[in-house]
């Protein structure tokens, strides 16, 4: 039988007293969904439980059966990869927002906040060609990578992500990465010379590189599963990861990586991709970036266009019966805006008119029972 993995990503997410307690995806309505829990199962569990950062990387290698050993240390290799780049064992590549800084020397923002997505644009232009021995690769709006020889003193900095250093001080944030390579000190001195004019309002913008990664052979898929897969996406982390474990990644026309995606589009090629692989993965980001707006009823909205556009295209379209985990890899609060550790729904389900007996206690058990004939 062939088997489909729904991640949808940041699925977890706290209960509202204005929702008599429920949750977003409790509150959701999602017809297609409720009629697979009446014939399988529905459970609360931790995916990342409490060895992993909750976050998207990890936590959806983990339920493509990836033991932790064997994860990437960090998630801008899988990025590069997304982008049809590699890197040899002698180069490391760093994530490199463009970010706000005030007048105090306060980091104001770590998405380019207050630039519009063409000065986004013209920033990454500009900074394209500082240095030859650093590469940079702009993958959107405010996101980037830089490419460099591995240097040591670089790979063990810790440094702190942008998006949990707002109004902390910048020298003091990028300290440690400026006394370890001289490259780069100079590379981003250059860097917020040529990007002084988009100051405004007090504001001014530089880089901040952070999340060093280098060279990781993953395992491939097919080796650790004896099953060949495909991928639908179109968030970078996660067409990273199935090209890294050797999956056929397919990003859909309209599919955008936020709750404005083309849902119809993902079902199709899912439905395309569950007719030449054993195992499809589909994964939809709009939760989470909802959820970081603090914005559930958007959440909500888009859980529900995911059960009638995808989920009920996908199984109309499907001839042979099919087994069905849809999850989310992580909590993402639409309270506080942040990702967390908790419990996400985890629904399994067989279409082949079989009814019950399906236990998912823990994650491992998803991929054993969409991997595993016999369960
Ligand atoms: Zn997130």
């Amino acid at each position: 039988m062939r088997s489909l993995l729904m991640i949808i990503d940041g699925l977890g997410d706290d209960s509202f007293a204005a929702w008599q307690g429920r949750t977003p995806f409790e509150k959701a309505k999602h017809l297609h969904m409720d009629r697979l829990i009446e014939r399988g199962s529905l459970n609360m569990l931790s995916i990342c439980e409490d060895d992993l950062v909750p976050e998207s990387c990890s936590c959806i290698l983990r339920l493509l059966g990836v033991d932790k050993e064997d994860m990437p240390r960090n998630r801008a290799y899988l990025e590069l990869l997304a982008n049809g780049r590699d890197i040899s064992e002698y180069e490391m590549v760093l994530r490199c927002n463009l970010v706000a800084v005030d007048e105090a020397g306060y980091l104001a923002g770590f998405n380019g906040a207050g630039l519009t997505a063409g000065q986004m644009e013209e920033a990454a232009l500009i900074c394209d060609d500082i240095f030859t021995d650093i590469e940079f690769v702009h993958l959107s709006e405010y996101r980037n990578l830089l490419i460099l020889d591995k240097a040591s003193k670089v790979m063990d900095c810790k440094i702190k992500p942008p998006h949990e250093s707002v109004g902390e001080h910048l020298a003091e944030l990028l300290a440690d990465l400026k006394a370890s390579s001289l490259v780069l000190k100079y590379f981003l001195q250059e860097a917020e010379l040529r990007l002084q004019k988009f100051s405004h309002d007090g504001l001014h913008y530089t880089l901040y590189p952070w999340g060093v990664s280098e060279r990781q052979t993953l395992p491939q898929f097919y080796d650790l599963h004896k099953l060949r897969g495909g991928t639908v996406c179109k968030a970078e982390i996660v067409c990273g990861i199935g090209k890294a474990l050797g999956m056929e990644v397919v990003v859909p026309a309209g599919a955008t990586g936020d709750v404005d995606t083309n849902l119809s589009a993902k079902a199709e090629a899912t439905v395309k991709l569950l007719q030449q692989y054993d195992f499809v993965v589909a994964h939809f980001n709009g939760t989470d970036e909802a959820a970081h707006r603090c914005d559930a009823l958007e959440k909500v909205a888009f859980i529900e266009r995911i059960d009638r556009e995808f989920l009920g295209t996908v199984l109309n379209g499907m001839q042979d019966p099919l087994k069905i985990v849809i999850c989310g890899d992580h909590v993402t609060s639409s309270v506080t805006g942040r990702h967390d550790e908790g419990a996400v729904p985890v629904l399994a389900a067989r279409t082949d008119g079989s009814i019950g007996s399906i236990k998912i206690k823990n994650y491992n058990e998803i991929i054993k029972f969409l991997t595993k004939e016999c369960d």
